[in-house]
């Protein structure tokens, strides 16, 4: 009876030593689970495609393409909207899968990037067909009630053996192929020779500008360009960086800024142009023209600091200068980025008397209802859209277009780039208040731009 009872009582013991065991088991699994996957899209993270990586690096295979996929702007507007971001970041994953094979797709570090690898390519043809029907798959349009939603990639891949010796180099090759869409209007980047040699002299210039700008902003100054009425007086300028680096000569704003943007700097330059013009223009109202007015450009990267309106109102009443005397010009790339915030802040701004202007207008993708709908005082009329005035009969039809958008909406209109007499009547006789262009003069020192405009 007691022997009966004892076997009971071990064959118990078992059972929950066994239950024990499997929950252990089931809890082991279920840790690894987290600890492997991504929540959010369910994909093996990183780490474990790297463990991979090293492995078949290791284990000599022939050829292989380890690419990185990361969503776009549009991406960055809606991800502030969580759930529907959940939905489509899953969205996005099942759509990726087929392309590149479900084992082959991982999650990044970043929520918005996934990583890929694809063995035993045959051919760069291959590798390019793949690319190209992620990009496509990606932007197609969601279902209801995210078809309003789209947003597009940027993939950059590299080879083994072709673009790197090991692990490291191939990560990083990757990165720098997929950085170089920046330049270019293709959003699919294999890696060249040339690729990384562009990308290493840029990590130059950002070094030298990084040093500059510590260095008490050398080789920096800042360019006016005039800006007039239709009876061509002086009303106002833009101010315009220039950068001649030490050892360099003079670079393209439109290279420091963008490295600027990339590297954070922008805010420190932002900020550094902002007083210098405001003072500029103080001393110009003070001694010369009473009602002179300054334009500053504002990157999207400033847009999104959160103490932008702090910043320009401490340097407005540092220096004693009125909103009136003030542009800010800003992009519809910058506008569309966060609509909400921006709208915010420029409203704030507004409430001291400085204009908004919407640079380069006509060559983004912003609606024209929410164009409407956003705190703008003024379109500037991009340069593209002049040039070929005014015989060109398609570029007149566009600029009486945008003459009568401008009208029901009630923008002030400016006119960039203009360069002969021709142009200039045409635009006022269109109704454009103001002129901006090498026709007046292009961007000159302070020092000239007084002698000549406001003697
Ligand atoms: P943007 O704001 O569209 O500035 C106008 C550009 O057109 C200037 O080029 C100006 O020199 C040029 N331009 C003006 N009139 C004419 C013309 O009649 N013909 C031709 N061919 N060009 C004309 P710039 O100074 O090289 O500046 C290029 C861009 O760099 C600017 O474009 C702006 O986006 C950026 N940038 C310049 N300074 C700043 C700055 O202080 N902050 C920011 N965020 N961006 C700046
Ligand atoms: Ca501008």
């Amino acid at each position: 009876m007691q022997r009966e009872a004892e076997k009971k009582s071990c064959a118990e013991l078992l059972k929950q030593c066994r239950i024990e065991r499997d929950l252990e088991r089931e809890h082991i699994e279920q840790l690894e689970k987290l600890l492997n996957h991504d929540p959010d899209t369910g994909l093996l993270q990183r780490h474990i495609l790297m463990r991979r990586l090293s492995k078949l690096l290791e284990g000599g295979c022939e050829t292989l393409a380890y690419g990185i996929l990361r969503l776009d702007q549009n991406y960055q507007r809606i991800r502030h909207i969580r759930d529907r971001m959940k939905v489509l970041l899953y969205v996005t994953t099942e759509r990726l899968k087929p392309i590149v094979g479900e084992e082959n797709l991982y999650q990044s570090d970043r929520s918005d990037e996934f990583l890929f690898i694809l063995e035993n390519v045959k051919s760069r043809a291959e590798v390019e067909k793949r690319i190209n029907d992620m990009i496509i798959k990606v932007a197609e349009p969601h279902n209801p009630p995210a078809s309003d939603l789209t947003f597009g990639c940027n993939v950059g891949v590299a080879l083994y053996p072709e673009h790197a010796r090991n692990l490291d180099e191939l990560v990083i090759n990757a990165e720098i192929a997929l950085g170089i869409y920046e330049e270019k209007s293709w959003h699919g980047f294999i890696y060249s020779p040339e690729i990384g040699e562009a990308h290493y002299a840029n990590q130059s210039l950002e070094y030298n500008l990084r040093k500059c700008i510590l260095n008490n902003f050398e080789g920096f100054h800042v360019a006016y360009q005039p800006i007039v009425n239709s009876k061509k007086e002086i009303v106002a300028c833009e101010a315009l960086m220039r950068w001649d680096a030490p050892g360099i000569g003079a670079v393209s704003p439109e290279k420091f800024i963008g490295l600027a943007e990339k590297s954070g700097l922008i805010n420190y330059v932002g900020k550094w142009i902002l007083y210098k013009a405001l003072a500029q223009v103080k001393r110009w109202r003070t001694e010369r023209k009473a009602d002179m007015q300054v334009s500053v450009n504002l990157s999207p990267v400033q847009l999104e600091q959160k103490d932008l309106v702090d910043m320009i109102f401490t340097a407005m009443d540092v220096l004693k200068v009125p909103g009136e005397a003030i542009h800010l010009e800003l992009t519809e790339r910058a506008v569309m980025l966060n609509p909400e915030d921006i709208s915010t802040k420029l409203k704030m701004l507004q409430s001291r008397g400085i204009e908004i202007m919407l640079d380069d207008f006509g060559t983004g993708y912003s609606s024209l209802s929410a164009l409407n709908n956003f705190p703008i005082n003024t379109l500037k009329i991009a340069k593209e859209f002049v040039d070929n005035l005014p015989d060109d009969k398609e570029a007149l039809e566009m600029i009486r277009v945008i003459m009568s958008i401008t009208r029901t909406f009630k923008f002030t209109t400016l006119a960039e780039g203009i360069e002969d007499d021709s142009q200039f009547d045409l635009l006022v006789k269109e109704g454009c208040q103001f002129i901006q262009g090498y026709i007046t003069s292009p961007p000159v020192a302070a020092v000239e731009f007084e002698e000549r405009f406001l003697k």
